[in-house]
């Protein structure tokens, strides 16, 4: 059974429709997150989720019971927020127990189950602390700590580690998921950081303008983006996208990329797709460029720019006239240096330049 399923739903504030007809299904212990840019619709639909939005149409279900009309607090979820209010004149173990003592829960068992979550946080040394005396991240913890004292069927989180600088937020996106692996439950997970969705994500949902763009596992969303808008919010550095057009010759379809002394051919093996002097996007991922180690290599690139990062460099091209993104070992090119490149276009995805959608067409 799924533990979490959305069919149909929508939402609007006055006339402006802020989710269209999202369908979302969650396996139990799947780690669900949902991605897009600020403003995309991922908080609302969270709090539709939760319960503390209506919605205007569709079906929210938990374990298989619409909850449409169920109140918040008896949906069996809980919900971790971006800024954690925690209780100033309590210490550490009340914050976390504060759930149960709501609901009239005897004092040595608030006391056993509050122990039990601090294992599980690695909070038993903070316990008596009170929140001024801890850290971003410690404080983060314990509030995950509140939520998981209910023993809830759904964890729901709002971009819960943006409030943390860089590092801490690196070590928090891990705690949370080893929480997750310990506790199996399903989490829906909102952030506009890609990198915290492919890190966390069993599932991802890519949203755009209210609307879903793609479902899909962090390598699916990576390797087959269903779109370009897809294709461009998911990968640091960015996938370049050079503007081809489809030719035919003798039988055979090819895409053409740039002119004159910049033209690339890149060869297709099944072009049925596509038709002669069609507009199309080649996307390709930095690690699709690589160094030519041979004479024959398949194109030409101007080195524009290299940025070090350490372990590798990732350098700005011209290729065929046009911007791309390649990683290449650290040093080994100079700027402004024409070198050659091959391009591995078999893991390439196209994109049909009028409607922004993939192409189901395979390189060569
Ligand atoms: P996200 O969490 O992805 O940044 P939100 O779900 O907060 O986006 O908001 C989605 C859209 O709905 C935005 O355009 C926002 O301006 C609008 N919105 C959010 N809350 C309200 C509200 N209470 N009244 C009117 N519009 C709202
Ligand atoms: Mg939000």
């Amino acid at each position: 059974m799924n533990s979490l399923s959305l069919e149909n739903v929508s939402k609007s504030y006055g006339p402006v429709e802020v989710l269209k007809n999202i369908c979302i299904e969650a396996e139990e212990g799947e780690f669900v997150v949902l991605l897009g840019p600020s403003g995309c619709g991922k908080s609302t639909l969270l709090h539709a989720i939760a319960g503390l939005h209506t919605i205007n149409k569709g079906r929210i279900s938990i374990y298989g019971k619409a909850v449409n009309d169920t109140p918040t607090r008896e949906r069996d979820i809980a919900m971790v927020f971006q800024s954690y209010a925690l209780y100033p004149n309590m210490n550490v173990a009340d914050n976390i127990g504060f759930p149960l003592k709501m609901r009239g829960m005897p004092k040595t068992a608030i006391r056993e189950k509050v122990l039990e979550v601090a294992k599980t946080l690695q909070l038993e040394a903070l316990l008596e602390r009170y929140p001024r005396q801890l850290s971003g991240g410690q404080r983060q913890r314990v509030a995950i700590g509140r939520s998981l004292v209910r023993d809830p069927k759904v964890f729901l989180f709002d971009e819960p580690l943006s409030n943390l600088d860089a590092s801490l937020r690196v070590d928090m996106r891990a705690e949370i998921k080893q929480l997750h692996q310990r506790i199996g439950k399903t989490m829906v997970y909102v952030t506009h950081d890609q990198i915290e969705a492919m890190t966390l994500a069993t599932k991802i949902v890519i949203l755009n303008k209210g609307e879903i763009q793609q479902i899909g596992t962090p390598a699916e969303v990576y390797h087959e983006p269903a779109n370009l808008f897809v294709a461009r919010f998911i990968g640091s550095p960015a996938i370049s996208l050079l503007e081809c057009k489809a030719e035919e010759n003798d039988g055979w379809t090819f895409l053409v990329c740039g002119e004159g002394e910049h033209r690339l051919t890149v060869p297709l093996r099944n072009a049925d797709l596509l038709k002669k002097g069609q507009d199309v996007m080649l996307g390709l991922r930095p690690e699709h460029i690589r160094q030519g180690k041979h004479e024959g290599a398949a194109a030409r690139a101007m080195v524009e720019l290299i940025e070090p990062t350490g372990p590798e460099d990732i350098v700005v091209l011209t290729i065929a006239g046009q911007r791309a993104i390649a990683r290449f070992p650290t040093s080994s090119v100079r700027q402004g240096e024409e070198i050659g490149v091959d391009l591995d276009v078999s893991r390439s995805v196209v994109f049909d330049a009028e409607n922004n959608l993939r192409l189901a067409v395979n390189l060569t």
